[in-house]
């Protein structure tokens, strides 16, 4: 029995000698919870603060590894961005945001300057398109969903500028199906906009393709395929919204047919893709061209056959970017648009109105909850609750 118990003394000894403490896995840990953990393994602890990406007051790394024999560690913690940053990228969140406006993508050789299919510019040839998303990307801006724009969630990398892309009135080569695969899925000509797009997609992963379509009553007037057009279109980071169901002139018509332009095509939406549509009409024709007018409180909200809906915003035809969701001036119920198309550099065509961002445009600092300035523009600011830094 003796002998028995002196083996156990012994292997208990052993355990207790060789029992070595880990260090633990800091990252997600608080300051204070990492200053009580070093105390109570008996280490001491060191806090450095870094300039980063990462959130103020959040951790960075540790010194010693999780897993390996504890010591005392040195814990790095974030002071927020380096302010020169700011200041080397001209970040301004202030500054304004192109939302541009297409309507047909066709595959054939353009007849007029620059890619435009008809004398006005508003249907571009397939290959115009592509110079245009080239031109886009290599001048440095990133694609916003029209929505997230509205709601002032501006999602691109430090130094980068927001676009968005809109296309009115449903025409088939917004996103031609060409037929179904094995599976069911809808082939999608590769010349359509969406098929181009989906190519940029491939091409350019940084790029955040998207872009939001306004669908009159025939949607995408691909009638054995619209339904799984609108499906695979939310599905695939696309957004669909409101054109009127017979592309109406709201100046020109009551306010009882307003509301069943707006409402039809809301509830034939839901019907399709429920709650994945986006409560914006752009405006056929850009029309009315003011807010007093009478039918306009007739888009904003209404009730047709028992489907009450809301619109967040309406988009004109415009000729210029609209401002930061963040400036005094931002009125999302009614936003301008820039006609997509190429006029020589003239008359507010693609290259003109990008010249005129050259002085003014929305240049992110990356973080899309911390709102970034220069000093001499805080005037414009909208919102101070929203957490904000001006240099
Ligand atoms: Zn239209």
């Amino acid at each position: 029995m003796k002998k028995l118990f002196i083996i156990f003394f012994v292997l208990f000894i052993t355990s207790c000698g060789n029992k070595k403490i880990y260090m633990e896995d800091l990252s997600d840990k608080s300051i204070d919870f990492i200053k009580k953990y070093c105390n109570r393994v008996g280490i001491s602890v060191t806090f450095e603060e870094e300039y980063s990406d990462v959130p103020i007051g959040d951790f960075i790394s540790q010194s010693i590894s999780p897993g390996s024999e504890i010591e005392d560690v040195v814990v790095k913690i974030s002071k927020g961005v380096d302010p020169n940053l700011y200041i080397e990228n001209h970040v301004n969140e202030l500054g304004r945001v192109p939302i541009m406006m297409y309507h047909g993508i066709h595959n054939v050789d353009a007849k007029y300057v620059g890619g435009n299919v008809d004398k006005d510019g508003y249907q571009r040839t397939s290959s115009a398109f592509r110079n245009d998303l080239d031109f886009y990307y290599s001048n440095g801006y990133r694609m916003v969903r029209l929505i997230d724009y509205v709601n002032g969630i501006i999602d691109v990398p430090m130094g980068k500028s927001p676009i968005v892309l809109t296309f009115d009135d449903g025409l088939d080569n917004n996103i031609k199906v060409i037929g179904l695969d094995d599976n069911g899925e809808i082939i999608i000509d590769p010349n359509s906009a969406v098929g181009v797009l989906e190519d940029f997609k491939s091409k350019y992963p940084d790029f955040n393709i998207t872009a939001t379509f306004f669908v009159n009553g025939g949607l995408f007037n691909q009638e054995e395929y619209n339904e799984k057009i609108l499906n695979w279109l939310v599905n695939h980071g696309y957004d669909i919204g409101n054109h009127s169901y017979s592309h109406a002139d709201f100046s020109k018509i009551d306010s009882d047919k307003s509301i069943y332009e707006i409402g039809s095509i809301y509830k034939m939406l839901n019907s399709i893709i429920g709650d994945k549509y986006v409560n914006i009409v752009a405006l056929p024709f850009g029309s009315p061209y003011n807010k007093s007018h009478g039918n306009f409180s007739s888009i904003m909200s209404g009730s047709y056959e028992g489907f009450d809906y809301n619109t967040i915003s309406t988009l004109r035809v415009g000729w210029e970017a609209d401002y930061s969701p963040f400036s005094n001036d931002f009125d999302k119920s009614f936003l301008k648009r820039i006609r997509a198309y190429d006029n020589n550099g003239v008359d507010f065509d693609i290259l003109h109105n990008f010249k005129l961002l050259e002085s003014n445009r929305y240049i992110s600092d990356g973080n899309k909850d911390l709102i970034v300035f220069p000093k001499d523009k805080i005037s414009d600011f909208n919102n101070f609750n929203l957490e904000h830094f001006s240099y």
